[in-house]
């Protein structure tokens, strides 16, 4: 260890213990009671925040602040203001206000509003986030924040993301009462989000355009060795990327991000890195930066760190695990089956409320990972299939099987499995993994949604979470606010809403075919595609269920709507029209000199003894020639179909005819260039191959 990680971590971080040791303790307490609150910041606490938070930053090196937001691109967005304030005599003071600091109005006129802002305002705001800490980053105080029209529409993901976490506090809370419990004041939704990456060398990634533009490989046949062996998984980890590791940590640390675990993952060059889980909104933007850190601390190290989906064909892509539960301010879990038949109840209670949710809501489920990157992952035997299920355990099945049909439980001795009477026997907490072939696991004490994808934001993922159990639990509330006996009415609820929603329950294995045809039995949604899912955000239960709850207006759901339909159809645009520059200016004069190579061979040959056979000459120059005419056709025939392709004003046309027609065109381009590159001399070939990549660092 390099550091003394105690005294680094958070110190980039204006964090609580910094705030009570830099502000007048009055001030200092109202600023935490407007956090607990909830409440908008008065401007004259404002002040003396603003100016002791400059103060700190300018201590750390920092000239300029940012209000630092997640603009619907997915990425983060910050325009840099320098602190510095003319003076009357030339000089130059350093100043911060209040104001600016609870609100900034970046010109963001050009961030995607799927036409939120040409029907309300121009312009958006910037409010603070004043329970995500401020950091500084490279020399910029960092304000988190939430970015919204002046109509007052969320133009970004905090925003619906602090929305859900309030609507699901109000309705735990309710249920939270009705058990008795008057004391508890908030609850919390927390998250852990593992991130997996891919390291690949950086010259032998500047050598490819897919990679630059695309971010993955458009060409590539498979090396001689991939993960077959699972000689990478948890394997040694090499120096260099040790070395990586440790100074990605001391970065995170900094910001005060709990980065804890480490490890490779199954594809060569294929790693993980899990943090400590946190409240959800200060976990996400801490993923963010974590994304943003990895980019830049491998650019150090000459690498480049990938967190597409799916960088390679036929290896494993990356995938983003949300681990997510619900905490009470008293540091009760509420996925954590207690020890007492009171302490089950409930937890049984809030665990039929996500069985139910995720039940009647998997079409928000499969929006909410939905984007041209992911689609290459669900269902293809490496992430959870595109169909929405989940995974209980053995255990937790059987126990719910006892309550649905009122017999008793294996260990419970005779009479039935009765809620608030007997005991739940403790879940081994399912550390190792058994089912990675889940999208939403039950782990012990909280669920894992593995369906992420690796760079995409979990905002989404989890303000549906939030949102669609914060509906069940209302509805749940209302039924037993109103029964005569709770505990008649609570036993009649989880049976009936076991007996209704069983059938998302699956803990089998989800890559199989069986499961696809179980699960249409079932009834269950399967929606392969981003565009199979997209239109299902629009359906009358979806957008009731955002207003009835104040997440999104039925303008912001279709904003979204609009908006990712226009990126995925760009994207495949912009790999289609990467892959045509590299077959017709790469590719193919490559082949073509290999051509003329083995032609003048023969010719050679010929002079040496006109009876030469020239098998191999002549046979490859056959092979390749037929090749290049094919692949020269097909290129030809893509670019004619991007031309005729819809315009992006109509989204879910234009979507719909890049998944059906440049999709396929685009895999049959590559297997024939694939194809000519396993028969092609490797010098000759124009680009690093997927051997040089994989095995680069
Ligand atoms: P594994 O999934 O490999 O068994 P862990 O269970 O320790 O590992 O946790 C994986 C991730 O889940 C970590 O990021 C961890 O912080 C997070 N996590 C653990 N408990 C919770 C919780 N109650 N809420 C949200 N995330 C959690
Ligand atoms: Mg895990």
């Amino acid at each position: 260890m390099r550091s003394n990680v105690p005294e680094i971590f958070g110190s980039m971080v204006f964090n609580d213990a910094i705030m009570r040791d830099k502000l007048p303790k009055d001030i200092y307490r109202s600023l935490k009671k407007t956090i607990e609150a909830g409440r908008d910041l008065d401007i004259s606490i404002a002040n003396v925040v603003a100016i002791a938070m400059k103060d700190w930053a300018i201590e750390k090196g920092a000239t300029h602040y940012t209000h630092w937001f997640q603009p619907l691109t997915g990425i983060t967005a910050e325009k840099h203001d320098s602190f510095i304030s003319p003076q009357s005599d030339g000089r130059v003071i350093m100043e911060f206000s209040g104001k600016e600091l609870i609100k900034g109005e970046p010109d963001a006129s050009s961030f995607p509003s799927g036409g939120l802002r040409a029907t309300f305002e121009a312009r958006g705001y910037t409010a603070w986030d004043p329970t995500s800490y401020a950091f500084v980053k490279d020399g910029v105080l960092c304000i988190p924040t939430a970015f919204c029209s002046y109509g007052g529409e969320a133009l970004d993901k905090k925003t619906p993301l602090l929305r859900s976490m309030e609507t699901l506090n109000e309705q735990a809370l309710r249920i939270l009462r009705l058990f008795g419990n008057t004391s508890v004041r908030r609850v919390t939704t927390t998250v852990g989000p593992e991130q997996e990456y891919f390291l690949v060398d950086r010259d032998v990634y500047n050598k490819r355009k897919d990679l630059i533009y695309c971010g993955r490989t458009l060409f590539g046949a498979m090396a001689p060795k991939g993960q077959e062996m699972d000689d990478h998984y948890f394997g040694a980890i090499l120096r260099r990327v040790q070395a990586y590791m440790e100074d990605l940590n001391e970065e995170l640390w900094k910001l005060g991000i709990l980065s804890k675990t480490e490890h490779n993952e199954v594809a060569p060059a294929q790693h993980e890195m899990a943090p400590i889980f946190d409240t959800a909104n200060i976990s996400i933007d801490h993923n963010q930066v974590t994304m943003e850190i990895m980019k830049n601390v491998a650019k150090k190290h000459n690498m480049i760190c990938l967190l597409h989906e799916k960088p390679f064909a036929g290896v494993n892509g990356s995938g983003k695990h949300n681990n997510w539960s619900m905490v009470t301010d008293d540091g009760v879990n509420l996925l954590e089956p207690g020890k007492s038949p009171h302490e089950n109840a409930q937890f049984l209670l809030f665990l039929t409320a996500i069985i139910k949710a995720i039940d009647e809501y998997q079409d928000l489920m499969r929006v909410s990972i939905a984007s041209a990157g992911n689609d290459h992952r669900l269902g293809a035997s490496e992430a959870p299939p595109a169909i929405m299920s989940i995974f209980l355990g053995d255990d937790l099945e059987e126990i719910l099987e006892c309550i649905e049909k009122g017999t008793s439980y294996k260990n419970q001795g005779a009479g039935r499995m009765e809620i608030g009477v007997h005991v739940l026997p403790s879940f081994p907490k399912d550390t190792t993994d058994r089912n990675r072939t889940s999208p939403f696991a039950f782990t012990g004490n909280k669920f894992e949604f593995r369906s992420c994808g690796s760079s995409m934001s979990v905002s989404g993922p989890n303000t549906i979470l939030n949102t669609i159990v914060a509906e069940e639990l209302r509805l749940f509330a209302d039924e037993l606010e109103g029964a005569d006996d709770f505990t008649d009415a609570l036993n009649d609820l989880i049976k009936r809403t076991i007996q209704q929603h069983k059938r998302i329950i699956f803990n089998g294995d989800g890559y199989s075919e069986e499961w696809k045809k179980e699960a249409k039995k079932r009834g269950l949604l399967n929606l392969p595609t981003t565009v199979d899912a997209m239109p299902t955000v629009l359906l009358k239960k979806n957008i009731d269920l955002f207003e009835r709850h104040g997440i999104y207006t039925e303008a912001e759901v279709r904003s979204r709507y609009e908006i990712n339909l226009d990126v995925y159809s760009k994207t495949i645009n912009i790999e289609a029209q990467t892959m045509i520059e590299m077959a017709l200016r790469q590719i193919l004069p490559s082949v073509n000199r290999y051509v003329k190579q083995l032609a003048e061979a023969m010719s050679l040959k010929g002079m040496i003894d006109p009876l030469f056979k020239n098998g191999m000459e002549r046979d490859l120059i056959k092979k390749l020639s037929v090749l290049e005419d094919k692949a020269y056709a097909q290129a030809n025939d893509l670019k004619k179909l991007l031309d005729k392709a819809p315009s992006y004003d109509s989204n879910l046309e234009c979507a719909t005819y890049y998944k059906d027609k440049i999709i396929p065109a685009m895999d049959k381009l590559r297997s024939f260039c694939d194809e000519m590159e396993v028969n092609t001399a490797s010098e000759l070939w124009p680009f690093p191959t997927y051997g040089d990549l994989l095995f680069s660092v």
